[in-house]
């Protein structure tokens, strides 16, 4: 039988204690609207919806300013608040999910209760898609249907829950050694799986790496021989997810083995192209976290046969195969390049081969996908085995097809200048008339037909003995994982982060984090940075031993419910919400209990009720209809005579 603390009906706040607390705390809502420097003052007359404001039931002050987030904008909402002038915060500008958190915290900073905060997005929703008058009264009512909810608004305190100090990172890789290292070494026991039997993954098989041209194989080797001696990280390789459940603090999971043990190098060993060898999972096991880091890496884009003639020809190659050939030849020097026993006077590499990818160009691989982003990395990659290339065998002539070239970060541009020196030769085609490569009988295997913008659509035939294929990073193939933790996927799919600069390595579900490329291609310096990040963010979050949660789960009302049982049906996270035998008034019941922690918010539940008996905190049902009725009542509109009918608003404040 539960406890049932959290909805047992001696917890919940007695009607007279409610009255009192409305008559010590009468909502005065103080509305804060955004010019946003222009963005919505140039579509909307802020200061004409400031002054509607004044007119609406419970409001005690409406502000305007250029840039609400600035400074100067919260100081604006402090200072009310501690002058008592508001005690309930609406703010009118982009949306939520850019500053609802900023808010929030300047509320809390000047000593009120950050939950008594309610956003009206009237630039997304608003300005960026209306104009002229209909802007001015589609923000009005907007920021009326936020008073609306606002006055309705009870003080929340955030959920705490009990944190394990210890983190799961799944993936092997160069992002994922670096988030265990980085995780451990402040203090978190840390356990790394990797589903193949070596630690390295994608830059195992590069070589000397750009721009700078430090070799992949120390880095690898160094990662690796730190991950495997560090005392607080556990590594199993061949070993991989299989069931994942509970919440951010404390996860159950189970690894189940993916590789046996025979097919595996010694823990430690080097093994070229594939990376260093670690301890296999002995055995399926069970364990407990408080976080998880995702460093699942990429794929590299495999070309279809016939595209540039891949496939059809021996001589046609990718870059990832090129780079593991010349880091197999160490500091090899000489006239010209050898490789597999052939010559190479001349080569091409063309880029964009998998990136940037156009719809009714392109064909679509056997899923329907077109890789429409750019890559990132491989136009620093092909320059960078370029300049090698060139600078170790001077008598190889290198040519280099391009659409655009993208070398930006430090020491990149340079990279690029330098293969103008070493004589590398450009050639830029236009993506309508891509390169073609053929086979010619004679002195060289293939020849590549090309139209050369810089030389203005001059066609070109360049004999090679080599083509060199620039494929993009494509996701790596994790939809089981995908499934198992309902991952968000972006359009490009990868793993889509919360928000790209105010949450960048973390996703929705607390306690996820994202290092490195299975968000989006990145080069192993941007990996190694974001994969710190998410050690950071993981250490900062199990830091106190315990993790606080927003407030906006749902609460069942145990007088109203009947216990029979939809809303466990309709919820959307397993686990979340149970039928438990508890004493309700000196009697044995079934009733629907919350688990807090598991709890989505989504309001799945609230919507089947038939007793109206379950409700999300900061979201109820009341606070809805409070949030309708305003928006079609015609108050703020009062002045202007352009009011229809009298306000239809309630005028008590209770949730
Ligand atoms: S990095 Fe260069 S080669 Fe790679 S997709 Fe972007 S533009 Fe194309
Ligand atoms: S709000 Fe959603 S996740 Fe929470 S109990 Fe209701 S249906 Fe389940």
């Amino acid at each position: 039988m539960s406890d049932a603390k959290q909805n047992s009906p001696e917890n919940a706040p007695a009607p007279e204690s409610l009255e009192n607390k409305e008559s010590q705390d009468q909502a005065k809502v103080g509305v804060y609207i955004c010019y946003c420097g222009g963005n919505i003052s140039d579509h909307v007359d802020v200061e004409k919806v400031r002054s509607r404001m004044e007119n609406v039931p419970g409001v005690a002050v409406a502000r305007t300013n250029m840039f609400m987030c600035s400074d100067p904008g919260q100081e604006l909402i402090m200072d009310d608040l501690r002058s008592g002038a508001v005690n309930r915060v609406v703010v009118a500008s982009c949306a939520p999910s850019l500053h609802e958190t900023t808010f929030r915290s300047a509320i809390a900073r000047a000593g009120g209760n950050p939950y008594q905060y309610e956003h009206a997005n009237i630039r997304e929703q608003v300005s960026w898609v209306h104009h002229g008058d209909a802007a001015t009264d589609k923000a009005t009512r907007l920021v009326c249907a936020a008073t609306g909810k606002a006055r309705l608004m009870q003080p929340l305190e955030p959920l705490r829950v009990d944190a394990l100090r210890r983190g799961l990172v799944i993936g092997g890789g160069v992002a994922g050694m670096r988030s265990a290292l980085d995780m451990a070494d402040r203090g978190i026991e840390t356990v790394l799986i990797e589903k193949s039997p070596y630690l390295g993954g994608g830059v195992s098989r590069l070589g000397k790496l750009a721009p700078y041209g430090e070799d992949a194989e120390t880095v690898v080797r160094d990662l690796a021989a730190r991950t495997l001696s560090h005392p607080r990280i556990t590594v199993y390789c061949g070993a991989s997810l299989s069931s994942y459940g509970g919440y951010v603090g404390k996860f159950s999971i189970e690894l189940s083995t993916t590789a046996a043990e025979d097919e595996a190098p010694s823990p430690g060993q080097y093994v070229p192209g594939k990376g260093v060898g670690g301890p296999m999972l002995p055995q399926n096991i069970a364990l407990e976290t408080g976080v998880v880091v995702l460093a699942t890496g990429f794929s590299s884009y495999t070309p279809h046969t016939g595209e540039y003639g891949f496939g059809e020809n021996q001589e046609v190659i990718t870059l990832p195969d090129l780079l593991q050939k010349l880091s197999e030849m160490k500091d090899e020097k000489g006239g010209q390049l050898h490789l597999d026993g052939r010559r190479i006077r001349s080569l091409a590499i063309i880029h964009c081969v998998g990136s940037r990818q156009i719809p009714g160009v392109h064909e679509e691989d056997e899923n329907g996908h077109l890789n429409e982003y750019c890559s990132r990395v491989c136009c620093s990659a092909s320059i960078n085995a370029a300049n090698t290339i060139r600078e170790s065998f001077p008598d190889t002539s290198v040519y280099e097809l391009y659409r655009d070239i993208r070398t930006y970060g430090r020491g990149q541009e340079e990279m690029y200048a330098q293969a103008s020196a070493n004589r590398v030769v450009f050639m830029r085609f236009n993506v309508e008339e891509p390169p073609v490569v053929r086979r010619i009988a004679g002195e060289y295997p293939l020849e590549i037909e090309v139209k050369d913008e810089l030389t203005f659509g001059e066609e070109l035939q360049v004999p090679v003995d080599l083509v060199v294929l620039a494929t993009g990073m494509e996701p790596a193939p994790i939809h089981d994982l995908v499934d198992m933790l309902k991952l968000p996927v972006g359009a490009d799919r990868f793993l889509l982060e919360v928000h790209p600069k105010l949450r960048p390595v973390e996703l929705p579900m607390a306690g996820v984090f994202l290092a490195g490329t299975c968000q989006a291609p990145m080069d192993v310096g941007e990996v190694s940075n974001a994969a710190s990040s998410a050690a950071v963010k993981a250490v900062s979050l199990l830091g106190k031993g315990f993790v606080e949660l927003d407030p906006f789960v749902a609460e069942v009302d145990l007088q109203k419910c009947t216990g029979a049982g939809a809303c466990v049906d309709a919820c959307l996270n397993d686990g979340a919400l149970k039928l438990v035998e508890m004493e309700v008034g000196g009697e044995t019941v079934t009733r629907a209990e919350v688990t807090p922690a598991l709890c989505l918010g989504c309001g799945a539940c609230v919507a089947v009720c038939p007793e109206n008996a379950i409700n999300v905190n900061g979201w109820t049902l009341r606070q809805y209809e409070s949030m309708v009725d305003m928006i079609i009542s015609d108050v703020a509109f009062e002045d202007s005579g352009e009011a229809k009918e009298e306000p239809a608003v309630e005028e008590e404040t209770a949730a």
